[in-house]
C-alpha cells in the first residue's frame, strides 16, 4: 500500500484519511520516531500503511507539517533541466547534468514562510526526489528502487547573489534561509501511475506562472542518480531537486516580495503554499 511520510514536530508520521498518524506509536516502537531514521526503513512504511485505522491521531487541518526531510546529508540542484527552461535562459539544454547544492540549512516546511533576503529572489518549482536506500554506482535501471518517494519543492534563487561572480556560484544564492520549502508528505512510488511523468504548476498569488509536466526532464530522474551516484555515494534522505520548468520570474523581470504567496503543487503528491515575508 503506498504512504505518504511527513514530519510532525520532528516525529515521522503517515498523512491519510485527512489525518496523521505517528510512526513509532503505531507500528508499535517497531519503527523509530526520527523522520530520517524512518526514511532508512521506508521499504517497511507499506505495511505500516496498510494497518492503519480509520482515526487518525490529530486531523491534517489541524497541524503544521516540519519539512518531511529535515536532515538530509546532502542537497543536489540540477539545473537547466527542461528544454524550455534552458531555451528561456538563452542556454543549450546541457549535454551533461548542471549540478549544485542547497546547503539543509534552506529547507522549510510547506506552509512555512519565505524570507525574502533579495530584491530579485525568484520562483522555481521542481519535482523533488527523496532517496531512500544508500548506495554507489546504481544503474539507471534499477535507480527506481532507490528512491523512497517524491515531493514538492522550491528552488528559490535570489539571482543577485546567484549571479554575483564569474562564474556565478549557484550554491550560496539558492541556500538562503527558509529559500528550499519542501513537502507536504514524501510520497511513494505506487501513489502514481507513472512517477515519470507527473503534471507540475506553480502559481504566485494565485497566477499561473509555470505549468509543466515531469516527462519533459532533459535528464530523467533514473539518469540524474546514475550519474550522481557514480560520484558520491547517496545515502537515505538525500534529496535530488530535479530542475524547473520555464516561467520564472527572472525572464519578465519579477521577482517575490513581502505579501506574496506561492503555490508549488505536483500531481498525486499535493500541494506547498509558502508565504513571502520580510526577514
Ligand atoms: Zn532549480
Amino acid at each position: 500500500m503506498s504512504y505518504r511520510l511527513a514530519n510532525l514536530q520532528g516525529r515521522a508520521v503517515l498523512v491519510a484519511n485527512d489525518g496523521v498518524y505517528d510512526v513509532e506509536r503505531h507500528s508499535g516502537g517497531r519503527l523509530p520516531a526520527d523522520p530520517m531514521e524512518v526514511l532508512v526503513r521506508y521499504t517497511q512504511l507499506h505495511g505500516l500503511a496498510a494497518e492503519l485505522g480509520a482515526h487518525p491521531d490529530a486531523a491534517l487541518s489541524s497541524v503544521t507539517l516540519a519539512p518531511c526531510v529535515p536532515r538530509p546529508q546532502k542537497i543536489f540542484g540540477i539545473g537547466l533541466n527542461y528544454r524550455s527552461h534552458a531555451a528561456e535562459s538563452g542556454m543549450e539544454p546541457p549535454s551533461t547534468p548542471v549540478v549544485f547544492t542547497k546547503f539543509p540549512s534552506c529547507l522549510a516546511g510547506p506552509t512555512d514562510d519565505i524570507r525574502i533576503y533579495g530584491p530579485t529572489t525568484d520562483w522555481e518549482a521542481e519535482l523533488v526526489v527523496v532517496i531512500g536506500g544508500r548506495g554507489r554506482d546504481i544503474p539507471a535501471e534499477r535507480a527506481w528502487d532507490a528512491v523512497a518517494g517524491l515531493t514538492c519543492g522550491q528552488d528559490v534563487s535570489e539571482r543577485t547573489t546567484q549571479f554575483a561572480s564569474k562564474p556565478p556560484h549557484f550554491d550560496l544564492g539558492k541556500s538562503y534561509d527558509t529559500y528550499g520549502p519542501i513537502g507536504p508528505a514524501v510520497t511513494s512510488l505506487d501513489q502514481f501511475a507513472d512517477p515519470a511523468d507527473l503534471a507540475i504548476r506553480c502559481e504566485v498569488n494565485g497566477v499561473v506562472k509555470q505549468e509543466a509536466r515531469t516527462s519533459d526532464l532533459i535528464f530523467s530522474v533514473p539518469a540524474l542518480i546514475a550519474y550522481l551516484s557514480s560520484i558520491c555515494t547517496l545515502e537515505p534522505g538525500d534529496l535530488i531537486f530535479t530542475g524547473t520548468p520555464s516561467g520564472v520570474g527572472a525572464i519578465s523581470g519579477t521577482f517575490l516580495k513581502a505579501g506574496d504567496v506561492v503555490t508549488t503543487s505536483i500531481e498525486g503528491v499535493g500541494t506547498m503554499t509558502n508565504r513571502c515575508v520580510e526577514p
